[in-house]
Order: C-alpha cells, then sequence, then structure tokens
C-alpha cells in the first residue's frame, strides 16, 4: 500500500458512491459466512425483502443480483425486451446517456429525448413522443449523479399508466437517499446498488418488478438471459432464495444499513439529505462555485457545483486529495474540467460538510481562486444549517 499522501488527516471517501462505510455495517460485512440458502441466510434475505420494500416505495417483489449498478440496469432492460422493440431513453447525463447504449446493445431500436444536461425533459415532450410510437420502455434515471438532477417520476408514471409501455428507471444513487413511491408513481422496475445511500461496500443489485413488468418478464419470446434472468430470481424470492449463490457478506451488510435506516426513520433520513446538501450547496456557492444545473430539481445525495475558468474540476480533485487526503469526484464526461461532485449520501452528519467546505476553500486558495472572505463556505452552510 502506498502511505496516504498526506497523513496529518484521516482518509476521507466523499464521493457520489462508493461512499465511507458506516463502522456497525463494515463490521456486519465481517461476520462468519453461513450456508447460503440454510434458515441463517433465509431469515436476513426475509428481512432485507421486508426492510427494503419502503425504500423503494412497493409491495412488489424485491430481486437481488451479485452485480453493480451497471449490471442490474441491463437485467432489467434484458428481461423485458425483445430485439427490434423500441425503447425510449431520457438523456441528460452519463447515466442517461449508458441506459441508453446498454438497450442499443440489446438489440432495442433506441428513441432519445435529449435535455441540456443539469436538466430534466418536459412531461408534454415525453407525451408527444409516446403519442407517435409503441415502445416497449421508457428508462429514465431518477438521480442523475453526473449533473446532480432529480428526474419527476410521478409525473412520468401518469403518462405510461394506460399503455403498455413499462417505466425502468435507475435509482441506484437515488433510493436510500431520495423518496420514491414506486407504487403510487407507476414505476415498473427500479434498480439500485449497494454502494450509493445503501451505505455498504460495492458489488450488489437490487430490481423490484411491478405485476405490469412481470407478465413481460415471463414471456418466453425476450432476450436471450441467463444468470440475470428475473423468472429465475422471482421462482426463488418468496422461498427467501437466490437463484445462484448470493454475496452473503454484502447482504449482512445491507441487512445492517437497513436496520439503522429504520431506526433513524424514512422520514428523518430523508429530511437530513436534504438539510446536509442545501448545507453543502450554498458553502460552494459561497465559495464561488456555483451550483450546476436546474435548482428545482436539484438532489439530495449530490452537489455538483461548477468551476470558474481558469480554475479545472480536475485540478481542484487533486489538491482535496493530495494535501487533505479527501477523495473527491469531478467528472468523466463532457463536463470533464467544468464541475466537481461531491456526495452527501449515507451517514453523513454537518461536521462532515463544514470539514469538505474548510479544505476546499483552502484548496481553490492554494490554486489562485480568490474567495470573498475567508471562511465564507462554512460560514454559509452554517447559516443553512440553523
Ligand atoms: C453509480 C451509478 C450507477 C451504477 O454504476 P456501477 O458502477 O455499475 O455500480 C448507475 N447509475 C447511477 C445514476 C449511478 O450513480
Amino acid at each position: 500500500m502506498t502511505a496516504s499522501p498526506s497523513s496529518a488527516y484521516p482518509y476521507r471517501l466523499r464521493l457520489p458512491g462508493p461512499i465511507t462505510i458506516p463502522e456497525r455495517i463494515r463490521q456486519a460485512t465481517a461476520r462468519s459466512i453461513v450456508n447460503h440458502r440454510g434458515p441463517e441466510m433465509r431469515v436476513i434475505l426475509e428481512e432485507i425483502q421486508q426492510w427494503i420494500k419502503p425504500l423503494f416505495g412497493t409491495t412488489a417483489p424485491v430481486l437481488t443480483f451479485g452485480s453493480s449498478g451497471t449490471g442490474v440496469m441491463e437485467a432489467s432492460l434484458a428481461n423485458v425486451l425483445a430485439p427490434g422493440e423500441k425503447v425510449l431513453a431520457l438523456v441528460h447525463g452519463q447515466f442517461g446517456e449508458r441506459y441508453a447504449q446498454i438497450a442499443r446493445a440489446l438489440g432495442a431500436e433506441v428513441d432519445v429525448i435529449e435535455s441540456e444536461w443539469g436538466w430534466t425533459p418536459d412531461p408534454a415532450v415525453i407525451a408527444a413522443k409516446l403519442d407517435k410510437n409503441d415502445y416497449r420502455a421508457l428508462v429514465a434515471v431518477h438521480n442523475e449523479s453526473s449533473t446532480g438532477a432529480v428526474t419527476d417520476l410521478a409525473a412520468i408514471g401518469a403518462l405510461l399508466r394506460d399503455r403498455d409501455t413499462l417505466l425502468l428507471v435507475d435509482s441506484v444513487s437515488g433510493l436510500g437517499g431520495l423518496e420514491l413511491r414506486q407504487d403510487e408513481w407507476g414505476v415498473d422496475i427500479i434498480v439500485t446498488g449497494s454502494q450509493k445511500a445503501l451505505m455498504c461496500p460495492p458489488g450488489l443489485g437490487f430490481a423490484s418488478v411491478s405485476e405490469k413488468a412481470r407478465k413481460v418478464i415471463e414471456r418466453d419470446d425476450r432476450c436471450a438471459r441467463f444468470y440475470l434472468d428475473m423468472r429465475k430470481a422471482l421462482a426463488v424470492v418468496d422461498k427467501h432464495e437466490t437463484a445462484f449463490t448470493c454475496p452473503v457478506s454484502l447482504l449482512f451488510g445491507v441487512h445492517e444499513a437497513l436496520t439503522m435506516i429504520h431506526e433513524e426513520g424514512l422520514p428523518q433520513v430523508f429530511a437530513r439529505h436534504k438539510r446536509l446538501s442545501d448545507a453543502m450547496r450554498a458553502g460552494c456557492v459561497a465559495l464561488g462555485l456555483p451550483a450546476f444545473g436546474d435548482q428545482a430539481t436539484a438532489s439530495h445525495t449530490v452537489v455538483v457545483a461548477s468551476v470558474p475558468e481558469p480554475l479545472t474540476g480536475g485540478a481542484i480533485v487533486k489538491h482535496m486529495y493530495e494535501t487533505y487526503n479527501t477523495a473527491i469526484a469531478g467528472a468523466r464526461n463532457k463536463l470533464t474540467g467544468r464541475v466537481i461532485r461531491i456526495g452527501t449520501m449515507g451517514l453523513i452528519s454537518e461536521a462532515d460538510v463544514l470539514t469538505d467546505l474548510y479544505f476546499l476553500e483552502r484548496s481553490l486558495t492554494a490554486l489562485g481562486h480568490a474567495v470573498p472572505t475567508p471562511g465564507c463556505g462554512v460560514a454559509a452552510a452554517v447559516a443553512s444549517l440553523s
């Protein structure tokens, strides 16, 4: 292992995922492995099933896969599509682009509604597209981690309620930090991963499946599928099993994470994410880094801040890491250099936000960016918190 860049500071993982794992969860993942089809594991899977459903806002079954988030995005499409069918993709960031790419890779004919990055599409534009075409699925990203925009799923769900088109949603970086009401909003499949607001190591994917989606999944004329075949997973979900060996340690972690979330209370968890992301954003703005994108739809799980010229996001990320041992994110897409992104999901507190803003101010100053007054980022965050 390489020595930490600056031993004066502990390592701080402040990305919009993977995120710092709370100690309780980290210890849960270290428990001894049990029989993956034995009674101990069935209890864990049963309780996860029961406790994770309120995070999706559903009574539908939630399937578990050993996979990163992208794997369950692929599963959501491979199980409902037949090659040649049409998919409508809402694209206004990197993960929307990925969902569209997956659909193309599976042989779908993909129409894209492209919006400016940081903004989400007008439902009227979506409705017009739906009126002219017969889509098997509409794919959308709930919380676009590359831009910080949150999509109004209720509005889109309302458009699809009386159509055959299925609504598939990537909430990898939203679920657990942002409210979801799958059943009420009419979402058919929501996919998520373990390493974002679920506060666990990377490696687990979850997918909730509506009755409307299930009828399509059960058809034999869908894409070729084997490991990610939701028919196999649905056949054993009520017996509290997975089709193949489940990542036992990660599931211990998710079980502990769900325990913690319900101990705090879901409304309290959501309110904390809002409060801390508001404070982080206020701090960035005060430091001269304007919030990126449409602030009416700003995320609570990630703060995306614009970087003024001649500064670059990469220089800030590098300085934060090398001097303060703090890992924040830039961009690996067309926003490269123009934004920085800091996670506000998981079990963080005011102290984390204020520390980030202090280090950010010191880094900006070191890079030659004059902040209005010393401490103004921290002060703006404190004002937002009180
Ligand atoms: C992190 C993330 C993913 C999944 O990424 P993996 O690296 O495959 O886990 C997908 N969508 C969004 C919005 C994300 O933030």
